[in-house]
């Protein structure tokens, strides 16, 4: 049986128009599973990460709905995105113009950092959309700046990292002044997150299917350099970069002072880099991102929070100079590259104090990570194990899975309140001795192993 394709989900003329100016050929396992299931009305919990196509998935139903019926309220915003941060916001709202070119609807964003007044102003307008952070939106909502009586689609995008980042009560709040008939679209990176089930529980009003779709950065190539100290990691990395084959490469680092530092070794050893922590303003943020993307440098030094959400083509390298803190993060960070079914890379320097975390890391996503060795830097340390590098020259590709096109989603209809283990939540290295099948959310027996990216933000 062949693969449903875009004209078998949309059949909306200027939403297939814009899918093809896009140049979507066909849906990736997340639209496959939510589109179908979002137009027949149904509240939906996705566990889906970012860069797997899930802004589209939620996008493309949610639009074609709205077109084929009046709107209930003409004061009222239609829908409405709520995402942690701006980066990922303005992401959405640039994919959901792309979607909207050829209609008449607007899109408005909302975010903290910029003027109240102009957003005012802007949501005076009554756009269809809008796409903002939970603090931002909940200060219009006490303001009564925006109307959400007539709301017809809430959709939750990284609720995960919103519940992470303490914005459940602004959430919680926004969500208690939409219409109740409304739909809710609620995506995750994961669902073991501590308190996502009690989010869940107060935004979805009504029954919902879980749709559980397996993305895993299989399409990407993970590897892993041993290394004696940060100092041996510096010289690891020159070794790498100057061998490596990429077009842009982001390097992560656990603290802002790391990513300066590196920012700085870099940039003296002659490298076009820029970098991305919590540090930087808004503007030094914009101007660096957009010569990352414009290929005026081609490496980003940036720690997790700064990253979260970056989606930009042709990030063909990942370096963890210093190992994620659990095996969730690693999936964000590693998610940046391999975008939309793109080959990446993904190499991990593992000193002794994160190898037993790297272990666990693997065992949580299932995958060994190819050991690689750079010529003549090979340190004292070679685990505890007395493991012998491979050898094996830096460019040297091996899938840790095989990529599976056409594996189908399989939805799950039923919402469990069981507590979940704290398996594969951030900064408990301990917990992540498991493969992440948990309660209710074990994967399906058709799993969806093809990967589009992330692994997120
Ligand atoms: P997202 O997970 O929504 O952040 O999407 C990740 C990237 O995949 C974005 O650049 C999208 O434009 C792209 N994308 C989404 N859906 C498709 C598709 N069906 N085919 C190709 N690219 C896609």
């Amino acid at each position: 049986m062949t693969q449903p394709g875009f004209h078998d989900l949309i059949s909306d003329v200027q939403l297939r128009k814009a899918i093809d100016a896009l140049g979507y050929e066909a849906p990736t396992p997340v639209q496959l599973a939510a589109i179908p299931a979002a137009s027949q009305g149904k509240n939906l919990i996705v566990s889906s990460k970012t860069g797997s196509g899930k802004t589209a998935a939620f996008l493309l139903p949610a639009i074609q709905a709205m077109l084929a019926r009046a709107s209930v309220n003409p004061e009222s915003t239609r829908m409405l995105i709520l995402t942690p941060t701006r980066e990922l916001a303005r992401q959405i709202v640039k994919n959901a113009e792309q979607l909207l070119k050829f209609t008449s609807f607007k899109v408005g964003m909302v975010c903290g950092g910029e003027e109240l007044k102009y957003q005012k102003a802007m949501l005076r307008k009554n756009p269809e959309v809008i796409v903002g952070t939970p603090g931002r939106l909940a200060e219009h909502v006490s303001h009564k700046s925006t109307e959400f009586s007539g709301l017809e689609f809430l959709v939750l995008d990284e609720a995960d990292r919103m519940l992470d980042m303490g914005l459940s009560e602004d959430v919680l709040k926004i969500a208690n002044t939409c219409r109740n008939e409304r739909q809710t679209l609620l995506f995750s990176a994961t669902m073991e997150q501590k308190g996502l089930r009690h989010l869940i529980k107060q935004v979805i009003l009504g029954e919902a299917e879980e749709i559980y779709i397996d993305d895993k950065p299989n399409a990407i190539v993970q590897q892993m350099l041993i290394a004696d100290d940060f100092k041996h990691k510096e010289k690891l990395l020159l070794a790498l970069l100057q061998k490596a084959d990429f077009q842009k490469a982001i390097i992560f680092t656990n603290t802002k002072v790391r990513a300066t530092q590196l920012d700085n070794f870099l940039r003296y050893n002659k490298f076009r880099v820029g970098a991305l922590h919590g540090d930087i303003t808004q503007d030094q943020r914009k101007v660096t991102l957009d010569h990352f993307r414009q290929g005026r440098t081609s490496i980003l030094v940036a720690t997790d929070v700064a990253a979260r959400g970056l989606d930009i083509p042709g990030v063909e390298l990942v370096v963890n100079i210093d190992m994620a803190y659990s095996g969730d993060e690693y999936l964000h960070r590693v998610g940046r590259t391999g975008r939309a079914d793109a080959e990446g890379r993904a190499v991990s320097m593992v000193d002794a104090k994160e190898w037993n975390l790297t272990k666990s890391i693997e065992r949580y996503l299932g995958v060994t990570f190819e050991v690689i060795a750079m010529p003549g830097l090979k340190g004292k340390y070679q685990g505890p194990d007395k493991i012998k590098s491979s050898g094996k020259s830096v460019g040297t590709k091996k899938k840790t899975a095989v990529k599976d096109k056409k594996a189908e989603a399989k939805p799950k209809v039923k919402v469990r309140e069981r507590d979940k283990k704290n398996i594969g939540n951030r900064r408990v290295p301990k917990a992540l001795t498991e493969a992440p099948a948990v309660d209710g959310f074990a994967p399906p027996k058709k799993k969806i192993s093809k990967q589009l990216d992330d692994g997120g933000e």
